[in-house]
Protein backbone atom coordinates (compact mmCIF):
# COMPACT_ATOMS: atom_id res chain seq x y z
CA UNK A 1 0.00 0.00 0.00
CA UNK A 2 1.35 3.57 -0.99
CA UNK A 3 1.06 5.97 1.97
CA UNK A 4 1.63 9.78 1.69
CA UNK A 5 3.56 10.82 4.99
CA UNK A 6 3.20 14.33 5.56
CA UNK A 7 5.94 15.98 7.38
CA UNK A 8 8.18 12.60 6.86
CA UNK A 9 11.54 14.19 6.78
CA UNK A 10 10.97 15.32 11.08
CA UNK A 11 11.68 13.46 13.72
CA UNK A 12 8.40 11.02 14.26
CA UNK A 13 7.97 10.96 10.50
CA UNK A 14 10.85 9.90 9.90
CA UNK A 15 10.97 6.98 12.55
CA UNK A 16 7.66 6.42 11.02
CA UNK A 17 8.92 5.93 7.91
CA UNK A 18 10.99 3.26 8.57
CA UNK A 19 8.34 0.77 10.89
CA UNK A 20 6.46 1.55 7.31
CA UNK A 21 8.88 0.29 5.04
CA UNK A 22 9.98 -2.63 7.30
CA UNK A 23 6.20 -3.43 7.52
CA UNK A 24 5.81 -3.45 3.96
CA UNK A 25 4.14 -0.33 3.12
CA UNK A 26 5.11 1.94 0.58
CA UNK A 27 5.76 5.74 1.91
CA UNK A 28 6.11 8.77 -0.19
CA UNK A 29 7.10 11.76 1.98
CA UNK A 30 6.21 14.79 1.31
CA UNK A 31 7.81 17.65 3.59
CA UNK A 32 8.81 21.54 3.01
CA UNK A 33 11.96 21.33 5.30
CA UNK A 34 11.08 24.01 7.45
CA UNK A 35 11.95 21.48 10.07
CA UNK A 36 14.06 19.17 9.10
CA UNK A 37 16.50 18.24 6.26
CA UNK A 38 16.81 16.52 3.25
CA UNK A 39 19.75 14.24 4.99
CA UNK A 40 17.09 11.90 6.92
CA UNK A 41 16.77 10.35 3.14
CA UNK A 42 19.79 8.67 2.65
CA UNK A 43 20.07 8.07 6.91
CA UNK A 44 16.26 6.15 6.29
CA UNK A 45 18.22 4.08 3.24
CA UNK A 46 20.86 3.68 5.58
CA UNK A 47 18.64 1.14 7.83
CA UNK A 48 16.23 0.03 5.26
CA UNK A 49 18.06 -0.60 2.39
CA UNK A 50 15.52 1.61 0.66
CA UNK A 51 15.10 5.40 -0.31
CA UNK A 52 11.43 6.72 -0.31
CA UNK A 53 9.79 8.62 -2.71
CA UNK A 54 10.37 12.41 -1.72
CA UNK A 55 8.34 15.07 -2.80
CA UNK A 56 9.69 19.07 -1.57
CA UNK A 57 6.45 20.36 -1.08
CA UNK A 58 3.96 22.57 1.52
CA UNK A 59 0.89 21.13 2.39
CA UNK A 60 -1.17 24.33 2.25
CA UNK A 61 -0.29 23.76 -1.92
CA UNK A 62 -3.24 22.14 -3.12
CA UNK A 63 -2.57 21.54 -6.32
CA UNK A 64 1.04 19.64 -4.75
CA UNK A 65 -0.63 17.28 -2.63
CA UNK A 66 -3.76 16.65 -5.61
CA UNK A 67 -0.82 15.62 -7.72
CA UNK A 68 1.54 13.47 -4.92
CA UNK A 69 -1.51 11.56 -4.17
CA UNK A 70 -2.53 10.81 -7.61
CA UNK A 71 0.56 10.35 -9.35
CA UNK A 72 1.68 7.70 -6.38
CA UNK A 73 -1.26 5.74 -6.49
CA UNK A 74 -2.23 6.89 -2.89
CA UNK A 75 -4.30 4.93 -0.09
CA UNK A 76 -3.83 6.64 2.62
CA UNK A 77 -2.34 9.80 4.43
CA UNK A 78 -0.65 10.08 7.85
CA UNK A 79 -0.20 13.44 8.54
CA UNK A 80 2.66 14.82 10.72
CA UNK A 81 3.36 18.09 9.19
CA UNK A 82 3.09 21.14 11.17
CA UNK A 83 4.46 23.47 13.90
CA UNK A 84 4.80 22.19 17.28
CA UNK A 85 6.78 25.01 19.44
CA UNK A 86 4.26 25.86 22.04
CA UNK A 87 6.45 29.00 23.12
CA UNK A 88 6.79 30.56 19.74
CA UNK A 89 2.91 29.57 19.07
CA UNK A 90 2.28 32.06 21.64
CA UNK A 91 4.25 34.84 19.82
CA UNK A 92 3.24 33.53 16.05
CA UNK A 93 -0.32 32.14 16.68
CA UNK A 94 -1.03 32.81 12.81
CA UNK A 95 2.04 30.89 11.64
CA UNK A 96 0.36 27.88 13.66
CA UNK A 97 -3.02 28.69 12.52
CA UNK A 98 -1.91 28.69 9.21
CA UNK A 99 -0.02 25.90 8.64
CA UNK A 100 -1.62 23.32 11.02
CA UNK A 101 -5.18 24.06 10.38
CA UNK A 102 -5.12 25.91 7.04
CA UNK A 103 -2.81 23.01 5.81
CA UNK A 104 -4.99 20.18 7.74
CA UNK A 105 -7.81 21.80 5.93
CA UNK A 106 -6.08 22.13 2.65
CA UNK A 107 -5.09 18.19 2.46
CA UNK A 108 -8.33 17.05 3.44
CA UNK A 109 -9.78 18.67 0.68
CA UNK A 110 -6.91 17.65 -1.56
CA UNK A 111 -7.70 13.96 -0.52
CA UNK A 112 -11.51 13.99 -1.28
CA UNK A 113 -10.43 15.74 -5.14
CA UNK A 114 -8.21 12.69 -5.07
CA UNK A 115 -10.66 10.43 -3.66
CA UNK A 116 -7.91 9.07 -1.15
CA UNK A 117 -10.91 8.63 1.89
CA UNK A 118 -8.14 7.16 5.36
CA UNK A 119 -6.63 10.10 7.18
CA UNK A 120 -4.05 9.78 10.29
CA UNK A 121 -3.76 13.01 12.23
CA UNK A 122 -1.08 13.73 14.47
CA UNK A 123 -2.88 14.88 17.82
CA UNK A 124 -1.36 15.84 21.18
CA UNK A 125 -1.91 15.42 24.64
CA UNK A 126 -2.09 18.91 24.90
CA UNK A 127 -5.80 18.57 23.85
CA UNK A 128 -6.54 17.46 27.17
CA UNK A 129 -5.49 20.45 28.88
CA UNK A 130 -5.18 20.55 32.82
CA UNK A 131 -6.65 17.25 33.16
CA UNK A 132 -8.58 16.92 36.45
CA UNK A 133 -6.91 13.62 37.18
CA UNK A 134 -4.46 10.99 35.79
CA UNK A 135 -4.47 8.39 34.02
CA UNK A 136 -6.61 10.48 30.90
CA UNK A 137 -8.67 8.36 28.73
CA UNK A 138 -9.92 9.28 25.12
CA UNK A 139 -12.91 10.59 26.56
CA UNK A 140 -11.69 12.84 29.01
CA UNK A 141 -13.01 17.14 27.72
CA UNK A 142 -10.41 18.83 26.01
CA UNK A 143 -9.14 21.96 26.24
CA UNK A 144 -6.43 24.17 25.13
CA UNK A 145 -4.03 26.36 27.52
CA UNK A 146 -1.90 28.24 24.02
CA UNK A 147 -2.30 28.62 20.10
CA UNK A 148 -0.53 25.38 19.37
CA UNK A 149 -2.77 22.94 21.13
CA UNK A 150 -6.06 25.24 20.26
CA UNK A 151 -4.69 24.53 16.78
CA UNK A 152 -4.77 20.94 17.28
CA UNK A 153 -7.92 20.97 18.81
CA UNK A 154 -9.68 22.64 16.04
CA UNK A 155 -7.64 20.73 13.89
CA UNK A 156 -9.79 17.40 15.80
CA UNK A 157 -13.07 18.97 15.82
CA UNK A 158 -12.96 19.81 12.02
CA UNK A 159 -12.02 16.62 11.02
CA UNK A 160 -14.46 15.42 13.35
CA UNK A 161 -17.22 17.23 11.33
CA UNK A 162 -15.72 16.29 7.92
CA UNK A 163 -15.89 12.83 8.68
CA UNK A 164 -19.84 12.82 9.95
CA UNK A 165 -20.44 14.53 6.44
CA UNK A 166 -18.13 11.50 4.79
CA UNK A 167 -19.16 8.37 6.67
CA UNK A 168 -17.39 5.91 4.55
CA UNK A 169 -14.15 8.27 5.45
CA UNK A 170 -11.29 6.83 8.23
CA UNK A 171 -10.16 9.61 10.12
CA UNK A 172 -8.26 8.21 13.37
CA UNK A 173 -6.71 10.81 15.53
CA UNK A 174 -4.02 9.86 17.42
CA UNK A 175 -2.90 11.48 20.47
CA UNK A 176 0.84 11.41 21.42
CA UNK A 177 2.15 11.57 24.78
CA UNK A 178 6.16 12.53 25.15
CA UNK A 179 7.97 10.78 22.29
CA UNK A 180 11.83 10.49 22.89
CA UNK A 181 14.35 7.68 22.00
CA UNK A 182 15.83 7.30 18.42
CA UNK A 183 16.06 4.12 16.30
CA UNK A 184 18.46 1.54 17.85
CA UNK A 185 21.17 2.18 15.13
CA UNK A 186 21.53 5.66 15.67
CA UNK A 187 21.46 6.62 12.40
CA UNK A 188 18.23 8.59 13.19
CA UNK A 189 16.73 11.34 16.02
CA UNK A 190 15.34 14.02 17.34
CA UNK A 191 17.70 17.18 15.78
CA UNK A 192 15.94 20.36 17.06
CA UNK A 193 17.25 23.74 15.15
CA UNK A 194 17.72 25.97 17.93
CA UNK A 195 17.54 25.68 21.94
CA UNK A 196 15.44 22.69 22.47
CA UNK A 197 12.08 23.30 23.87
CA UNK A 198 11.59 19.98 24.92
CA UNK A 199 13.27 18.35 27.78
CA UNK A 200 14.69 14.86 26.32
CA UNK A 201 16.67 16.75 23.40
CA UNK A 202 18.37 19.47 26.00
CA UNK A 203 19.54 16.89 28.45
CA UNK A 204 21.22 15.26 25.11
CA UNK A 205 23.06 18.48 24.73
CA UNK A 206 23.86 19.08 27.51
CA UNK A 207 25.19 15.42 28.19
CA UNK A 208 27.39 15.82 24.74
CA UNK A 209 28.36 19.54 26.08
CA UNK A 210 26.55 21.91 23.54
CA UNK A 211 24.88 23.23 26.71
CA UNK A 212 26.36 24.07 30.15
CA UNK A 213 23.07 22.97 32.47
CA UNK A 214 19.64 21.86 32.49
CA UNK A 215 16.92 24.40 33.52
CA UNK A 216 14.32 22.64 35.29
CA UNK A 217 11.14 24.10 35.62
CA UNK A 218 9.69 24.12 38.98
CA UNK A 219 10.30 21.93 41.67
CA UNK A 220 7.29 22.77 43.74
CA UNK A 221 4.56 21.02 41.52
CA UNK A 222 2.13 18.51 43.77
CA UNK A 223 4.72 15.70 42.82
CA UNK A 224 6.92 12.57 44.33
CA UNK A 225 9.86 15.16 43.54
CA UNK A 226 8.63 18.25 42.65
CA UNK A 227 9.29 18.19 38.92
CA UNK A 228 6.47 17.63 36.39
CA UNK A 229 6.04 14.18 35.70
CA UNK A 230 5.05 13.21 31.77
CA UNK A 231 4.35 9.89 30.26
CA UNK A 232 7.87 9.31 27.68
CA UNK A 233 7.31 7.35 24.82
CA UNK A 234 10.09 5.83 23.00
CA UNK A 235 9.41 6.95 19.64
CA UNK A 236 9.65 3.54 18.07
CA UNK A 237 7.09 2.74 19.78
CA UNK A 238 4.93 5.46 18.53
CA UNK A 239 6.04 4.82 14.90
CA UNK A 240 4.73 1.55 15.47
CA UNK A 241 1.58 2.60 16.89
CA UNK A 242 0.94 4.74 13.18
CA UNK A 243 1.17 1.23 11.63
CA UNK A 244 -1.46 -0.41 13.91
CA UNK A 245 -3.79 2.28 13.50
CA UNK A 246 -2.91 1.89 9.26
CA UNK A 247 -4.36 -1.70 9.89
CA UNK A 248 -6.82 -1.81 12.19
CA UNK A 249 -8.33 1.63 12.08
CA UNK A 250 -7.32 2.77 9.03
CA UNK A 251 -9.56 0.22 6.84
CA UNK A 252 -12.43 0.94 9.06
CA UNK A 253 -14.87 4.00 8.42
CA UNK A 254 -15.63 5.96 11.11
CA UNK A 255 -13.87 8.97 13.30
CA UNK A 256 -11.34 6.71 15.87
CA UNK A 257 -9.32 8.40 18.58
CA UNK A 258 -6.59 6.61 20.63
CA UNK A 259 -3.89 7.64 23.07
CA UNK A 260 -0.57 6.81 22.38
CA UNK A 261 1.48 6.75 25.96
CA UNK A 262 2.75 3.85 28.09
CA UNK A 263 1.03 4.71 31.25
CA UNK A 264 3.81 5.26 33.25
CA UNK A 265 4.78 8.89 34.50
CA UNK A 266 8.65 9.59 34.93
CA UNK A 267 9.07 13.20 36.47
CA UNK A 268 12.13 15.67 35.18
CA UNK A 269 14.61 14.46 37.76
CA UNK A 270 13.90 10.87 36.49
CA UNK A 271 14.80 11.44 33.10
CA UNK A 272 17.98 13.21 33.64
CA UNK A 273 18.54 10.97 35.86
CA UNK A 274 18.27 8.52 33.50
CA UNK A 275 19.88 10.19 30.93
CA UNK A 276 23.31 10.65 33.34
CA UNK A 277 23.12 6.91 33.66
CA UNK A 278 22.92 5.69 29.91
CA UNK A 279 25.19 8.50 28.85
CA UNK A 280 28.09 8.22 31.91
CA UNK A 281 28.04 11.67 31.73
CA UNK A 282 26.99 14.09 34.81
CA UNK A 283 24.15 16.42 33.45
CA UNK A 284 24.32 19.69 35.97
CA UNK A 285 20.37 21.32 36.28
CA UNK A 286 19.46 23.84 38.06
CA UNK A 287 15.65 24.72 39.67
CA UNK A 288 14.18 27.82 37.88
CA UNK A 289 10.90 28.72 38.31
CA UNK A 290 7.63 27.02 36.32
CA UNK A 291 7.31 27.23 32.80
CA UNK A 292 3.77 29.30 32.66
CA UNK A 293 1.35 26.71 31.04
CA UNK A 294 3.02 23.83 32.34
CA UNK A 295 0.75 21.18 33.95
CA UNK A 296 1.59 19.09 37.04
CA UNK A 297 1.51 15.83 35.44
CA UNK A 298 0.16 13.65 32.55
CA UNK A 299 0.10 10.23 31.47
CA UNK A 300 -2.32 8.05 29.59
CA UNK A 301 -4.65 5.14 29.90
CA UNK A 302 -3.40 3.26 26.81
CA UNK A 303 -5.41 0.39 27.54
CA UNK A 304 -8.19 1.63 24.32
CA UNK A 305 -5.02 1.31 21.83
CA UNK A 306 -3.78 -2.08 23.61
CA UNK A 307 -7.81 -3.28 22.78
CA UNK A 308 -8.89 -2.19 19.47
CA UNK A 309 -5.19 -1.17 17.48
CA UNK A 310 -3.56 -4.84 19.70
CA UNK A 311 -0.58 -2.00 20.29
CA UNK A 312 0.93 -1.34 23.38
CA UNK A 313 4.60 0.60 24.08
CA UNK A 314 7.09 -2.01 24.87
CA UNK A 315 10.63 0.19 25.58
CA UNK A 316 11.26 1.30 28.45
CA UNK A 317 12.84 3.95 30.12
CA UNK A 318 16.75 2.51 29.25
CA UNK A 319 16.16 1.87 25.75
CA UNK A 320 14.83 5.67 25.56
CA UNK A 321 17.45 7.27 26.96
CA UNK A 322 20.19 4.65 25.69
CA UNK A 323 18.89 5.50 22.28
CA UNK A 324 18.44 8.99 22.35
CA UNK A 325 22.14 9.10 23.72
CA UNK A 326 23.48 6.61 20.80
CA UNK A 327 22.31 9.56 18.23
CA UNK A 328 23.50 12.22 20.03
CA UNK A 329 26.95 11.02 20.63
CA UNK A 330 27.31 10.11 17.09
CA UNK A 331 25.55 13.10 15.54
CA UNK A 332 26.64 15.87 18.17
CA UNK A 333 26.03 18.78 15.67
CA UNK A 334 22.38 17.06 14.50
CA UNK A 335 22.07 16.02 10.79
CA UNK A 336 24.55 17.49 8.12
CA UNK A 337 23.45 20.30 6.51
CA UNK A 338 21.84 19.68 2.89
P1 LIG B 1 9.09 17.89 13.34
O1 LIG B 1 9.15 19.39 13.33
O2 LIG B 1 10.36 17.13 13.54
O3 LIG B 1 8.36 17.37 12.03
C1 LIG B 1 7.35 18.11 11.37
C2 LIG B 1 7.74 18.19 9.90
O4 LIG B 1 6.73 18.94 9.22
C3 LIG B 1 9.07 18.92 9.68
O5 LIG B 1 9.90 18.09 8.88
C4 LIG B 1 8.67 20.20 8.93
O6 LIG B 1 9.65 20.59 8.01
C5 LIG B 1 7.37 19.78 8.28
N1 LIG B 1 6.44 20.88 8.02
C6 LIG B 1 6.05 21.88 8.85
N2 LIG B 1 5.15 22.68 8.25
C7 LIG B 1 4.96 22.17 7.01
C8 LIG B 1 4.16 22.56 5.91
N3 LIG B 1 3.38 23.64 5.97
N4 LIG B 1 4.22 21.83 4.78
C9 LIG B 1 5.03 20.74 4.69
N5 LIG B 1 5.81 20.33 5.70
C10 LIG B 1 5.78 21.03 6.85
O7 LIG B 1 8.03 17.49 14.49
P2 LIG B 1 7.67 16.06 15.09
O8 LIG B 1 8.12 16.04 16.50
O9 LIG B 1 8.10 14.99 14.18
O10 LIG B 1 6.09 16.18 15.12
C11 LIG B 1 5.27 15.64 14.09
C12 LIG B 1 3.82 15.92 14.41
O11 LIG B 1 3.49 15.36 15.67
C13 LIG B 1 3.47 17.40 14.49
O12 LIG B 1 2.20 17.61 13.93
C14 LIG B 1 3.44 17.66 15.98
O13 LIG B 1 2.59 18.73 16.33
C15 LIG B 1 2.91 16.33 16.51
N6 LIG B 1 3.29 16.08 17.90
C16 LIG B 1 4.61 16.10 18.26
C17 LIG B 1 4.95 15.89 19.59
C18 LIG B 1 6.40 15.96 20.03
O14 LIG B 1 6.65 16.10 21.24
N7 LIG B 1 7.39 15.84 19.14
C19 LIG B 1 3.97 15.63 20.55
C20 LIG B 1 2.63 15.59 20.14
C21 LIG B 1 2.30 15.81 18.80
N1 LIG C 1 11.24 20.77 31.25
C1 LIG C 1 12.27 21.28 32.04
N2 LIG C 1 13.32 21.89 31.40
C2 LIG C 1 13.40 22.03 30.05
C3 LIG C 1 12.34 21.51 29.26
C4 LIG C 1 11.27 20.90 29.90
O1 LIG C 1 12.24 21.17 33.26
O2 LIG C 1 14.37 22.60 29.55
C5 LIG C 1 10.13 20.04 31.89
C6 LIG C 1 8.74 20.63 31.65
O3 LIG C 1 8.44 21.61 32.64
C7 LIG C 1 7.85 19.38 31.76
C8 LIG C 1 8.76 18.26 31.23
O4 LIG C 1 10.10 18.76 31.34
O5 LIG C 1 7.57 19.10 33.12
C9 LIG C 1 8.49 17.89 29.76
O6 LIG C 1 8.53 19.09 28.98
P1 LIG C 1 8.56 19.04 27.39
O7 LIG C 1 8.66 20.47 26.92
O8 LIG C 1 9.60 18.09 26.94
O9 LIG C 1 7.15 18.40 27.00
P2 LIG C 1 5.65 18.89 27.33
O10 LIG C 1 5.09 17.86 28.24
O11 LIG C 1 5.70 20.25 27.92
O12 LIG C 1 5.00 18.85 25.98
Amino acid sequence: MNVLVTGGTGYIGSHTCIQLIEAGFNPVLLDNLYNSKKAVLERIKRVTGVEPLFIQADVRDKNALINALQANNIEAVIHFAGLKAVGESVEKPLEYYDNNVHGTLVLADAMREAGVTRLIFSSSATVYGDPASVPITESFPTSATNPYGRSKLIVEECLTDFQTANPDWSITLLRYFNPVGSHPSGSLGEDPQGIPNNLMPYVAQVAVGRRECVSVFGDDYPTPDGTGVRDYIHVMDLADGHIAALKHAGSKPGLHVYNLGTGNGYSVLDMIDAFAKASGKPIPYQFVTRRPGDIAECWADPSKAQRELHWQATRNLEEMTRDAWRWQSSNPQGYPED
